[in-house]
């Protein structure tokens, strides 16, 4: 095993949105630097990072010079490009590896890995074309809901298809990109568990929170979730048994729909995850101190959780309740430094403590 970084030493991280902002704030409390990469200016991360290096995932110059100012490098969010990836792997180690990128970049690979895992999805199949989706909805039926394979988040690249849908028009809102048939499943609650793994195997999972969504976008996370012991302890252990599989260096998000017949895995995330964000109230440790110590190869803090939380996002013109929230008690407000609040536009979220 490598020996742990020492506090001084530089953590770079790939995308500088709100969750490279927070990773930044976490690493600085231990006594670390971070910087960041990212193509685009002004974003929430370099306001808080020791140095913004704003170059595209395409530049090889610009990558060689991150890597080589930094001690290891981390991420964000999961769509980084191969190639990208290539380059920097061979000047510093990332962490998590390429095997949890390759596997959740893909909606397609992934549940056929997590099958293979013995965990039980969503049944699903391929589709490419009109005739692969007309032998999907065969195998399936209706409901369902058509994914792109790739780059999807916060519910975009999804169509939902019912018995009197236009499949062809759910096809169309594809744009020609591979896709993924999923059943739709008859859930109970949504939950996710947020785990982590260090750099000497071991495994330490917060408590699973209870997520609602709206429009695709999550609203809020509750924990604890109302769930039995014994869900709540399959969650975490599927969550422990996914970290290992994947022989996993930091914070893995992942979502799970509740069923009569038992836990589906919706996805795994590689990286810290909104559902998460509760943690930064509820535990002495929260998930981004866990991923910064699992990167820079420190034992993992305690992340029990001692009081109850409710994380509600603050999304586009919820901005306008600010005054309000701002004056509430017992509320934590973190906010990400995003200029103009559009509408779906995540601004920050407000963690309400009780218990
Ligand atoms: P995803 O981008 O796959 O996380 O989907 C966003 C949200 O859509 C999920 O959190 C669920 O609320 C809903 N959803 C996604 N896939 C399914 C499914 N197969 N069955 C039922 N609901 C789903």
């Amino acid at each position: 095993m490598t020996d742990p970084l020492k506090p001084g030493s530089t953590i770079g991280i790939l995308g500088g949105g709100q969750l490279g902002r927070m990773l930044s704030v976490a690493a600085s409390r231990l006594g670390f630097k971070t910087c960041v990469f990212e193509p685009g200016g002004d974003c929430p991360a370099s306001h808080v990072a020791n140095f913004h290096l704003q170059a595209g995932f395409d530049d090889e110059a610009a990558l060689i010079a991150f890597a080589e100012s930094v001690d290891a490098i981390t991420f964000e969010f999961e769509n980084i490009p191969t190639a990208a990836l290539d380059v920097l792997e061979a000047h510093r180690p990332i962490r998590p590896g390429r095997d949890a990128l390759r596997i959740s970049q893909d909606r397609l690979t992934e549940k056929e890995w997590l099958e293979g895992l013995g965990l039980k999805v969503a049944p699903f199949a391929p589709v490419d074309d009109m005739q692969g989706l007309t032998s999907a909805l065969d195998r399936i039926g209706s409901p369902a809901i058509l994914k792109t394979r790739r780059f999807g988040y916060d519910g975009k690249g999804q169509a939902r298809i019912a018995a009197d849908t236009d499949a062809e028009a759910a096809l169309e809102a594809m744009n020609g990109a591979p896709a993924i048939l999923e059943g739709t499943v008859d859930f109970s609650k949504e939950i996710s568990v947020i785990g982590t793994r260090g750099l000497d195997g071991r495994v330490a999972c917060f408590d699973p929170g209870e997520n609602q969504h709206e429009g695709g976008i999550l609203r809020r996370t509750t924990v604890p979730a109302s769930v039995s012991h014994g869900v709540a302890t399959d969650a975490v252990l599927i969550a422990s048994r996914i970290l290992t599989a994947l022989d996993y260096v930091g914070v893995l998000g992942v979502e799970l729909f509740v069923t009569p017949g038992g836990l589906l895995v919706n996805e795994i995330a590689p990286r810290v995850h909104n559902s998460g964000h509760w943690t930064q109230n509820g535990c002495m440790v929260d998930q981004f101190e866990q991923h910064i110590r699992a990167v820079a190869g420190w034992p993992l803090g305690d992340g029990s959780r001692h009081s109850d939380v409710v994380m509600e996002n603050l999304i586009g013109d919820d901005m306008d309740r600010l005054p309000a929230i701002s004056a509430e008690g017992r509320a934590a407000l973190h906010l990400y430094g995003k200029g103009e609040a559009r509408p779906g536009r995540k601004m920050g979220h407000v963690n309400r403590i009780s218990g």
